[in-house]
């Protein structure tokens, strides 16, 4: 299909709200980028350049763009029924399937599914619960959950205030009465001398002092992305978990593992939890569990949330028109069989996760503003420093992440700049080839800005 190009820009900046946009940013530089195809890891735009997307759109495209076999199952699906819901006493039957595939796939515990449109949603699903879990526990004090500095959670009233996203807080009045933030388990900024594992627990121990300090009866849940995504891909030392785990355990607080982004092979496991040795009372899933192909999201309620939820609390005021609908639940299981089928989990983890890692290390060795290089599986980040000896930042706040973000976008590869890091995470079917183009673009878009640094 021919688009005009022109045409759109205008009509995009006359009508088209984007998210997360400063709008009279996108106006000065001449309106959006228009993207009419994609194939891979290849986006193509408007203009008819090909892009080298790092990013799997928004952390979500694991199979790769263009897999005919998920149009095929939203075809067939919406050929054969092209909705029903499951409120009422009724259901479909890839809903079913669905549900019991993730129950067998996600770690062993978390038996029933509950399904909505985005990780928001979910993530406000699962504040709903638990707060019904402890009122029909007797502890209806218990209220309070507990995020981190950089979590990201979503964008609804409810995910916002879970995140550890200061700028997001200050628009809208947030976060809302009862959420509460600890510090990010991020060794690059916070490690020092006394090495990764030590720093994990000592960041894992400020959940603790923030429990006591807010007192245990008040306090409901913590949750946490077992590799913090949006927040800047922060790793957490091995030790972090573990200790996060015992002090859940011991102050019968409930553990929320947040995978959107870190579920379906991105960690070279299918899940985070399975990378960490995490145990979570709930787990949120999306983006990966269609590709992103189709909107849908998941909430893995533990068992024993389940129990007393379906025991003891009647009916749960809560869903959505669109809570497992059968296009969207068709195309998650066609895409798990692909996951399954190809290997991609295992070449996420020992194949081209490492190879791409590798490769960013080489082409850049030594380079002057490049701090550090992280990855886990299929997801990493670049920490662009002022002095690579004692790590200190350049002034301006985040500043060179956008600068390093848009030598990228104009060297037609895709990446994020994150406060002072520059991000990545493909798509798991990424080739030896286009990693290597990856890693030269990410060179030259790091030269681009050591330049401009001057
Ligand atoms: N949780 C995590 C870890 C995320 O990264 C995101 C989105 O990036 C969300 C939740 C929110 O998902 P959505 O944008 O589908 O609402």
């Amino acid at each position: 299909m021919s688009v005009d190009t022109a045409e759109l820009k205008r009509l995009s900046g006359a009508h088209h709200w984007h998210p997360f946009t400063d709008h009279k940013e996108l106006s000065a530089l001449g309106g959006p980028r228009i993207i009419t195809h994609a194939e891979g890891v290849w986006l193509t735009d408007s203009a008819g350049v090909r892009i080298l997307d790092a990013m799997a759109g928004l952390w979500c495209v694991n199979v790769g763009y263009g897999r005919r076999e998920l149009a095929d199952a939203a075809y067939g699906q919406l050929t054969d029924l092209s909705f029903y819901h499951g409120f009422f006493k009724t259901t479909t039957a890839p809903t079913v399937q669905l549900a019991a595939r993730l129950a067998e796939l996600t770690p062993p515990g978390l038996s029933r599914a509950f399904f909505a449109n985005s990780g928001s949603e979910a993530n406000d699903t699962i504040v709903r619960m638990v707060r019904h879990y402890w009122a029909l526990k007797g502890k209806p004090g218990k209220k309070i959950i507990i995020g981190r500095d950089h979590g990201y959670h979503g964008t609804t009233m409810a995910a916002a205030s879970l995140n550890g996203m200061p700028a997001m807080h200050a628009q809208g009045g947030l976060p809302l009465p009862d959420f509460a933030h600890v510090m990010a388990p991020y060794p690059f900024e916070g490690q020092g001398e006394m090495g990764a594992e030590a720093f994990g627990r000592l960041a894992a121990r400020t959940l603790e002092e923030k429990i006591l300090q807010l007192g245990p009866e008040n306090v409901a849940a913590f949750i946490g992305e077992p590799v913090q995504g949006a927040g800047g891909v922060i790793i957490p030392p091995d030790s972090y978990w573990p200790e996060v785990g015992r002090i859940c355990r011991e102050h019968d607080i409930l553990l929320i593992a947040d995978e959107v982004i870190c579920g379906f092979g991105r960690l070279g496991h299918w899940f985070g939890c399975q990378r960490y040795g995490i145990s979570p009372d709930f787990m949120t899933l999306a983006k990966g569990i269609t590709s992103g192909y189709i909107p849908l999201s998941a909430v893995m309620v533990g068992d024993r949330v389940a129990g007393t939820l379906i025991e003891e609390g009647g009916e749960f005021y809560h869903g959505f028109t669109y809570s497992g609908h059968p296009v969207a639940c068709a195309v998650a299981l066609a895409n798990l069989d692909i996951i399954a089928r190809d290997g991609l989990v295992r070449r996420a983890g020992e194949e081209i996760g490492p190879y791409l890692r590798t490769r960013l290390e080489e082409v850049l060795d030594g380079h002057p503003i490049v701090g550090e290089i992280r990855s886990e599986g299929m997801i990493g980040a670049i920490e662009i420093v002022k002095d690579r000896r004692t790590r200190e930042r350049f002034p301006g706040n985040g500043r060179v992440g956008l600068m390093a973000r848009d030598h990228c976008f104009h060297n037609d590869l895709i990446m994020r700049g994150i406060r002072d890091s520059l991000v990545y995470a493909p798509a798991l079917t990424m080739t030896e080839d286009e990693a290597d183009e990856v890693a030269q673009r990410a060179r030259r878009a790091l030269d681009l800005t050591a330049r401009d640094l001057g």
